[in-house]
């Protein structure tokens, strides 16, 4: 059976060619990370991604980094990518100021099914900057709330002061039903939630698992527990969605920097079901 998240638009453009688009804002969601939104009414006017898919962000003389879309699928003319500050690229990415350009190419891979949660509840567990993949899915659902039952968000992050999105956390929990559990890692003299891992927070909640989906975006190993914990509470595999993240050149399956045993991160996921990445998960050596 074809596996729901594996069924993408491609890109409109040469997927190789890189578009011009100009940073119409940028906005630091904490010390290290921030967002930067790009205008594509020059030159990608026609753009339309699914939740969880991400392009090449590309900076001139420099190269290109894999960036997930963080932005609501239905805005039109304008595009978030929320991006972490890790090595070179990033730092570069990071310099940038509105009005600077970038360069774009995408979107590829494939997305978080969404329609498979409908009718159904849905738990998103993630980790750090695994939120900003998810943050469309969490717009999508939100749209069209009736749609799905009980829609649980579990966060963690390393501080207080590095969780992601604050205003929209506090929103989604107080203005659309949402059940949001953070956790850090360490705490500060204001902080009165959560501390310890995200796996910790499923003490804090009962899920009906026949009923529920989950999608789950983080750190490898803060993956791999997450699964181990959904499986314990009896969530069939194959309502279980996850996205891998690999060093990636090309994004369409040529190069092979992203190869993870069999699979193709760039052009088969990133966003896969348990069932197609389970066997992977544990080799250390992929
Ligand atoms: C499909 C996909 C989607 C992605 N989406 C996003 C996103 O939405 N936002 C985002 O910030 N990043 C995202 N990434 C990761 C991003 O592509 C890399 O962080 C980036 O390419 C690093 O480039 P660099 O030159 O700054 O760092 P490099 O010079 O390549 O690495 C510098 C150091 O940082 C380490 N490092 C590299 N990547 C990471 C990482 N992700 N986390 C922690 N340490 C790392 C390296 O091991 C190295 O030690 C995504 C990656 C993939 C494959």
């Amino acid at each position: 059976m074809r596996d729901p998240a594996s069924v993408a638009p491609a890109p409109v453009q040469d997927p190789m060619i890189t578009q011009p688009v100009l940073i119409r804002r940028v906005i630091w969601e904490n010390d290290d990370t921030f967002t930067l939104t790009l205008d594509l009414t020059g030159t990608l006017p026609g753009f339309t991604f699914l939740p969880g898919q991400f392009n090449m962000v590309y900076v001139y003389g420099m190269g290109e980094a894999a960036i997930s879309i963080s932005s609501d699928p239905t805005r039109t003319g304008t595009l978030d990518h929320t991006i972490h500050r890790v090595g070179a690229m990033t730092t570069r990415l990071a310099h940038k100021k509105r009005g600077d350009m970038v360069g774009l190419r995408g979107p590829f891979g494939s997305h978080w099914p969404i329609d498979v949660a409908r009718g159904k509840d849905v738990c998103i567990a993630t980790g750090g900057i695994g939120l900003a993949p998810l943050r469309p899915v969490l717009y999508t659902i939100l749209r069209e709330r009736d749609q799905y039952g009980r829609v649980i968000l579990l966060y963690g992050g390393r501080s207080p002061l590095d969780l992601l999105y604050r205003v929209e956390l506090e929103r989604w929990a107080n203005e659309h039903e949402v059940e949001v559990l953070v956790t850090v890692d360490r705490g500060d003299s204001s902080w009165k939630g959560h501390i310890g891992v995200v796996t910790a927070l499923f003490s804090y909640i009962k899920l009906d698992a026949r009923n529920t989906v989950a999608y789950v975006c983080g750190p490898e190993i803060m993956m791999k527990y997450t699964v181990d914990e959904l499986e314990r509470r009896g969530l069939p595999p194959d309502q279980v969605y996850l996205s891998m993240e690999r060093n990636m050149k090309c994004a369409i399956g040529f190069c092979g920097h992203c190869q993870m045993g069999p699979t193709f991160i760039c052009k088969d996921g990133p966003v896969y079901s348990l069932p197609r990445i389970r066997p992977l998960l544990d080799r250390k050596e992929l």
